[in-house]
């Protein structure tokens, strides 16, 4: 609704690769064209998007991120992503990002080089915008423990440098693949620098590793879905994440899309949100799933029955949950400005 593209709103799980739109793949192909990186350009884009009939499942929607890898392989490609898609999240009323990227090694850069390239993207965007963005380094589960340490040593060494920008790191990739108990000492060096966690959480049920999650109290997490008794979790679980009051970055359209829960009117958001407990609408791959942050709460308010204030007050709430904390109040502002605005 013009309501929700209008109200300002905060973003915190928002994967770049999976963020990538049409018009910035097509985008993309033509810059590696003309920079005579022609290998990598013969990827299927039409392949990229999972709508909610689609028959692929879990499991396929990873292997759907090489697409928008193979086109982001270069710095100055992963530089005009970086740029792009944060104009396409401020377009549609997003005023802070926290956008969030997997460092890897490609022929053309190293890990350094690709933090290097995804900050000057924020930077340069940053000059033009009023968009606050941040950084999330990503630690993909499938990820040994020296390339996970590499890549939290590296986390460090940028946040060291430019805490401004660099505000967290984050444990994703395909949850049936790698166990969270040996990430651990990883995420702790990260954490006990300063850098937030938050962790990719109950997506499949593993109840075992799901109480470690919790237990490790992470700034947030994203996803949470098997942990009510009804969603394949257990009163234990439910009770600990109740008792944790940790924010859930919740992603609709994403667990719909890849049938994590059945449908909208199932989806868990209802229960986190009647139960009082943090939560941050948020895109998860917004190319991927073919959405929009407005068009989530949009969903959000539809499903749910939310009005105005309702709607208002979650993008409020969530300013709460940002890891830039001395952004806070700035952003908080922009909201009640809205809705002041709008007599809500
Ligand atoms: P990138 O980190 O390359 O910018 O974004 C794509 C990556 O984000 C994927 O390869 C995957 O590791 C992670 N990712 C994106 N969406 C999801 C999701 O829904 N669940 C999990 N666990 N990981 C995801």
């Amino acid at each position: 609704s013009t309501f929700c593209r209008e109200l300002p709103k905060i973003e915190l799980h928002a994967h770049l690769n999976g963020s990538l739109s049409m018009s910035t793949m097509m985008e993309l192909q033509r810059y590696l064209a003309d920079s005579g990186v022609r290998d990598e350009t013969n990827v299927f884009t039409d392949e990229f998007v999972l709508s909610a009939g689609d028959t692929r499942t879990m499991e396929d929607c990873f292997q759907v991120f090489g697409i928008a890898h193979a086109l982001t392989c270069t710095p100055g490609a992963l530089e005009i992503a970086t740029y792009l898609t944060l104009q396409e999240f401020e377009a549609d009323g997003c005023c802070y990002i926290e956008l969030r990227s997997t460092p890897r090694d490609t022929p053309h850069m190293t890990k350094q080089q690709y933090i290097t390239a995804i900050l000057q993207g924020i930077k340069k965007f940053s000059l033009q915008h009023t968009m606050e963005s941040r950084l999330i380094i990503s630690v993909n589960r499938n990820s040994n423990k020296e390339e996970a340490e590499e890549i939290a040593d590296l986390t460090i060494e940028f946040y060291q440098k430019q805490p401004e920008l660099v505000v967290g790191i984050e444990l994703s990739g395909n949850p049936t693949i790698g166990e969270f108990q040996m990430f651990v000492p990883t995420l702790t060096k990260a954490r006990q620098a300063g850098l937030k966690v938050t962790l990719h959480c109950g997506e499949i049920c593993n109840p075992k590793e799901i109480l470690e999650m919790i237990n490790y109290k992470p700034d947030r997490i994203g996803h949470a879905i098997c942990i009510h008794p009804k969603y394949g979790g257990t009163d234990e679980l439910w009770a600990a994440l109740c008792k944790s009051s940790i924010p859930v970055e919740v992603c609709l359209t994403s667990n719909v899309n890849t049938k994590s829960v059945p449908s909208y009117d199932s989806h868990h958001f209802k229960l986190l949100y009647d139960a009082n407990l943090p939560v941050a609408i948020s895109t998860d791959d917004k190319g991927v799933f073919a959405t929009s942050l407005s068009q989530e709460y949009t969903l959000c308010a539809e499903t749910f029955n939310l009005d105005k204030a309702q709607i208002a007050q979650l993008a409020l709430s969530t300013c709460k949950y940002v890891f830039d904390t001395s952004i806070r109040e700035k952003i908080q502002e922009n909201v009640i400005e809205f809705t002041n605005k709008n007599g809500i």
